[in-house]
């Protein structure tokens, strides 16, 4: 079947079942298994050298993640998926793959925390710099790249602020400096709400913890090769070279426009062990089948709420997206479906960090917790939780002020949403 002739919606539900499945099951097996029988000494041999597709055991492949990866390669008309145990091991399985000791990554400085930290502390001690540019006009980062650099890296939408870097220009840069860029999607709902490939992306990484899942019950990750990157340019000698791990074979040669999904799996998986468990991509497979259904009510949602927040006496600030106010606004509108309008905003109430946390603590539907995408409305109080060890100016240098909230709409009807809220302003102005 060419998925690409089918429209998202549809490809979210039939990409990767497979209609001549024996039993006539109409949905994919979990297969709790960790390794599997080689019916011969030859074929096991061919699956190790890679010279034959094969399942040889749960940390390389499993049957119901490759299901998965199969639907997460259609949404996003990618050639290869690998699955992984989050977002940040996706992350971090590309990322390694991509540079080594003594090269460097050219990043955005709106990245999701973990990110961040990944980036100052842990891959610095390893030997790959990450150089973060100062803003993100796409100037700045090409100004960071040199012989060393191996990858231009950017959120599509950053986590929290929402804002969006003109991923298009990004990419002009990254493919100037013969190096691939590296998209974190995860607030574009693989692929519903923005496809960084159809704007010159190479790789995409994705939180699938967050929209994919949808439902809160599940870590993951995925790395997708978009198939555009040419590997042979000379500074990829680990893709376009012989590879140690597997007697000198040239994985560019034997896999051609998938080689950075295969190298991603076969030294990736196989030696960082980022697999992730079956019944988890079971679940994100049940999750994608009604993706833009939750995400088109979230950014409904979300913009209802905006828009209620904005009027209210008990809040400061609202930062929206969707407004024509926000920075990124142009942006988002030109790379984000439903007029740059997100599934996530930040807002700053009146009073300070004390009435705010008494508001979070009066929310009765709205759950407190750190987390987006969820079923449930997620309200954030970064002050007192994430950021509660940092003195008052390294958290404002973090962008983070006493009385912010990050919500991320779920599910529910949003007027008992709005109705959850007024109760808990109203005891927390008390
Ligand atoms: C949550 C998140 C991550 C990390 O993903 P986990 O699944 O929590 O490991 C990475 N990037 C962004 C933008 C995120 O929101």
């Amino acid at each position: 079947m060419d998925y690409k002739k089918l429209k998202f919606e549809t490809r979210q539900i039939h990409a990767g079942l497979n209609a001549q499945e024996p039993t006539g099951s109409r949905g994919v097996a979990i297969y709790p298994t960790s390794a599997y029988r080689f019916k011969d000494c030859e074929y096991a041999a061919n699956l190790f050298e890679l010279s034959e597709a094969g399942n040889i055991y749960t940390r390389l492949q499993n049957p119901t993640t490759t299901n998965y990866e199969e639907r997460i390669a259609a949404l996003y008309g990618g050639v290869a998926a690998v699955a992984t145990s989050s977002g940040m091991s996706a992350i971090v399985t590309a990322l390694t793959c991509l540079a080594s000791e003594g090269e460097n990554i050219v990043a955005s400085p709106l990245l999701y925390g973990g990110t961040y930290n990944l980036f100052r502390c842990t891959l610095r001690r390893l030997g790959i710099e990450i150089r973060i540019a100062p803003t993100t006009d796409p100037a700045d980062f090409a100004r960071l790249i040199d012989d060393k650099t191996r990858a231009v890296y950017a959120e599509s939408m950053g986590n929290p602020t929402c804002e969006v870097p003109d991923i298009e220009k990004l990419g002009e840069i990254a493919h100037k400096a013969g190096v691939p860029l590296v998209i974190d999607n995860t607030f574009g709902a693989a692929g519903y709400l923005c496809n960084p490939f159809d704007w010159g992306a190479d790789i995409i990484v994705d939180s699938a913890t967050k929209w994919i899942n949808g439902h809160g019950t599940a870590m993951g990750g995925i790395i997708v090769d978009g198939g555009t990157f040419d590997w042979g340019n000379g500074k990829f000698p680990n893709i376009d070279g012989p590879s140690e791990g597997y007697h000198g074979l040239n994985l560019y040669k034997a896999f051609g426009n998938m080689a950075f999904a295969v190298k991603c799996r076969v030294d990736g998986l196989r030696d960082l062990g980022t697999c992730p468990s079956p019944f988890d991509t079971y679940l994100m497979m049940i999750g994608l089948e009604t993706l833009s259904l939750r995400v088109r009510h979230e950014v409904e949602s979300t913009r209802r709420l905006a828009e209620y927040l904005r009027d209210h006496k008990a809040v400061k600030t609202v930062s929206y997206v969707g407004f024509e106010e926000h920075p990124s606004h142009k942006n988002a509108a030109k790379y984000f479906r439903f007029d740059g309008c997100g599934p996530v905003l930040n807002v700053e109430l009146v009073g300070d960090v004390d009435t705010t946390a008494k508001f979070v603590e009066s929310l009765e539907l709205a759950a407190h917790m750190t987390m987006i995408g969820d079923s449930i409305t997620v309200v954030t109080h970064p002050a007192s939780t994430t950021h509660k060890q940092l003195s008052e100016a390294d958290m404002a240098k973090a962008g983070v002020t006493p009385t912010l909230l990050r919500i991320s709409p779920g599910l529910e009807n949003i007027e008992d949403i709005i109705a959850d809220f007024e109760q808990a302003f109203a005891k927390a102005l008390k």
